[in-house]
């Protein structure tokens, strides 16, 4: 693999340029491909490109395209942001005939999209094949390269899929600070220093990502493993927790800032077995900072719970997703009953570790009494955690959305809507708040009421528990989460607050 230390930014004639488009500089995916080409002696550059006013970054853009004189620009995009790639392409390819190529899991999902726009696409991982196919362009030769598994002309019939990469401890790690790496800042596009990763990291850079798996035992059919599932089949694939803590360390002791959590970004963490668990857990307490992650509650048990909460603090992220079993059943087509999700949360709580749960709200085949069920059950939450809430999005070509299509609602909102960005003023999450902080009774009765008074009285409330009260709630568990240490709380206060005040600037504003 590449050195770890931050080499100097430069960019690199006839190199790669990879783009990444979210909104912060987390983009696990990117960083692997960057990885991949540095340890295969391939020039690399990534831009990450958290700007949303793209216009602004055309003559930056185009500069900086011309100047890196790159031999071809990957752009990796996940649905919401579509039309930001289709934006980028265009300012590439409206002065440079240089190949882009789309890829990342929208692509994935939808390949069709991505032909209109792109000269290539990719489907499935490409650490491999994308190395392969600059090779092949480096070759040179007549017309477009057509026989890379996985890379797709524009111009060819159907598509191919990149085989999976089925030994994940052969690739190379991701770097926390990428070297050769640039940022859109200002309308500008500059290298990635140290000033510019705290401010666009999220929160600062404060947390370490890191993936040990890649899958997930379930298959929801609101979720793109509902088709990742066919394109790299159903096995969970995992790392040693070896290879996983050299990562880790490389990351962790040249990580130009504190780091408060590791941040797993696995499917389901804890899916892994038992043993597994206990091998990381006694090489992780070299670095022992609190950790995140992903639980599915039917695999979280009083073993695997007992060994994390060795490490001190941490999150576990679960998903409730409805309180009603028929939702989870019949639409999400999820294993999960309403006991298996309780256990789930007395065994959290019992080890002391701090959760948060997500729920999906404005779902067109819910109706106010599955509404009801959900309050119910996040009443019942205890008080060191928090809830998510999401908004349903139907990602095309998913089990869900071709159910949806069926029965005739609308679906094409994939490309544009953020699943974060819930209806703060509708009746049901607003009863989900108010039921999650002031109990199953209150919320139930205001929402039968449906009246003028009842209405307001909802509002009113919900108004109160997200501006008021889950502040106060989300200060706590910070510090319950940094294992109640006074000196790691300050340091996570330091590094939370201006995205904090942030984000609660941004929320009232966008009630207006
Ligand atoms: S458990 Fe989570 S990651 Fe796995 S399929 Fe369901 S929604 Fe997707």
């Amino acid at each position: 693999m590449p050195s770890m230390q931050q080499n100097e930014n430069a960019r690199r004639d006839n190199g790669v340029l990879l783009i990444s488009l979210t909104s912060s500089l987390d983009n696990i995916g990117v960083k692997y491909l960057h990885s991949a080409l540095l340890a295969n002696n391939i020039q690399s550059t990534v831009l990450f490109f958290p700007a949303d006013d793209v216009d602004e970054y055309t003559e930056p853009m185009k500069n900086f395209v011309k100047a890196g004189d790159f031999i071809m620009v990957g752009i990796s995009l996940m649905s919401i942001a579509f039309e930001k790639a289709v934006k980028i392409t265009r300012i590439i390819k409206s002065h440079s005939s240089v190949p882009v190529v789309w890829g990342g899991i929208h692509p994935t999902i939808d390949p069709d999209s991505a032909r209109t726009h792109a000269d290539y696409f990719c489907v499935g991982e490409a650490e491999a094949s994308l190395v392969e196919f600059v090779n092949r362009l480096k070759e040179g030769g007549e017309g477009p390269v057509l026989d890379v598994k996985g890379l797709n002309h524009s111009s060819q019939e159907g598509y191919t899929i990149a085989p999976s990469i089925t030994n994940l401890d052969t690739l190379a790690f991701p770097h926390h600070h990428p070297p050769y790496a640039y940022v859109s800042d200002a309308k500008q596009i500059l290298p990635l220093d140290t000033r510019l990763f705290r401010k666009h990291a999220r929160y600062h850079g404060s947390q370490l990502t890191v993936i040990s798996s890649r899958g997930c035992p379930f298959k929801c059919s609101f979720c793109c493993n509902d088709l990742l599932k066919d394109t790299f089949g159903s096995k969970v694939r995992r790392r040693s927790p070896e290879n996983v803590m050299r990562e880790l360390e490389a990351n962790y002791y040249t990580s130009p800032v504190h780091i408060n959590y590791v941040d797993f970004y696995d499917d389901c963490l804890i899916s892994h077995p038992d043993k597994w668990i206990e091998r990381f857990v006694n090489l992780y307490k070299k670095i022992n900072v609190p950790l995140m992650f992903h639980a599915i509650p039917s695999f979280i048990t009083e073993h695997k719970m007992a060994l994390l909460s060795s490490i001190p603090g941490g999150f576990a992220l679960v998903g409730l997703q409805s309180g009603s079993e028929k939702t989870n059943a019949l639409v999400y087509k999820r294993k999960q009953t309403r006991e298996t999700f309780i256990k789930a949360i007395e065994i959290i709580q019992r080890h002391g570790a701090c959760g948060s749960y997500d729920i999906i709200t404005e779902n067109p085949y819910e109706t106010e009494e599955d509404w009801h069920k959900t309050i119910g059950l996040v009443s019942k939450l205890p008080r060191n955690t928090f809830i998510t809430l999401y908004s349903l999005t139907f990602y095309k070509n998913t089990e869900l959305y071709r159910m949806a299509l069926r029965d005739g609602l609308n679906v094409e909102t994939h490309k544009t809507k953020s699943q974060g960005k819930v209806a703060h003023k509708s009746r049901e999450v607003r009863a989900i708040r108010v039921g999650f902080i002031f109990g199953e009774a209150i919320a139930v009765n205001l929402l039968q009421r449906g009246d003028v008074v009842g209405n307001a009285a909802l509002a009113v409330l919900a108004f109160v528990c997200q501006y008021f009260i889950d502040p106060i709630r989300y200060i706590r568990l910070g510090y319950i989460s940094q294992g109640r240490n006074i000196p790691r709380f300050t340091k996570l206060l330091f590094s939370f607050s201006s995205h904090f005040l942030r984000n609660y600037v941004l929320a009232f504003s966008a009630r207006k």
